[in-house]
């Protein structure tokens, strides 16, 4: 959903404090460990809730729908019980490592210019891209030295 930056917003960029990231309006300040943006002792997403959308109800956590977690846009901001939230946030941590790993084997070639395709590659025990042409190379050249 869009909607134009209100002033508010607008004097944030100004004042470097906001990055305006399509449609997403993104803190860029503090930050707490798991990445929500943060004015002091407040988590920014949920003062832009009570500012442009309005009180939040008890028990209630602000979700973002945009999954941005330092996004402020009022519009990406739903007030939803904690066990909705939790469960929502489950679900898309798992479908953000699918497409980690998607885009990961998506992208690019191995140094000798082999594709990271999916059946080209593997991934080894600490998340790096293994090049399996390039592997199967090296094992065999390991074995005619070793023959
Ligand atoms: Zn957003
Ligand atoms: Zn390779």
């Amino acid at each position: 959903m869009s909607i134009e930056a209100p002033n508010e917003i607008k004097l944030m960029v100004a004042l470097g404090y906001v990055t305006i990231d399509g449609d997403c309006w993104r803190w860029n300040r503090g930050h707490q460990s798991r990445g929500y943006g943060m004015a002091g002792r407040k988590l920014i997403h949920r003062i832009a809730y009570e500012t442009f959308n309005g009180p939040i109800t008890n028990g209630h956590e602000v979700d973002h729908t945009c999954f941005i977690k330092d996004c402020l846009n009022p519009a990406h901001l739903e007030a939803v019980p904690q066990s909705v939230n939790r469960e929502r946030s489950a679900e898309r941590y798992r479908q953000a490592m699918e497409k980690r790993r998607a885009t990961m084997l998506a992208k690019g070639t191995c140094r000798k210019g082999h594709p990271y395709s999916l059946e080209n590659t593997r991934i080894d025990t600490r998340g790096s891209r293994v090049c399996k042409t390039c592997a199967n190379d090296n094992a065999r050249k390991y074995r005619e030295r070793a023959a």
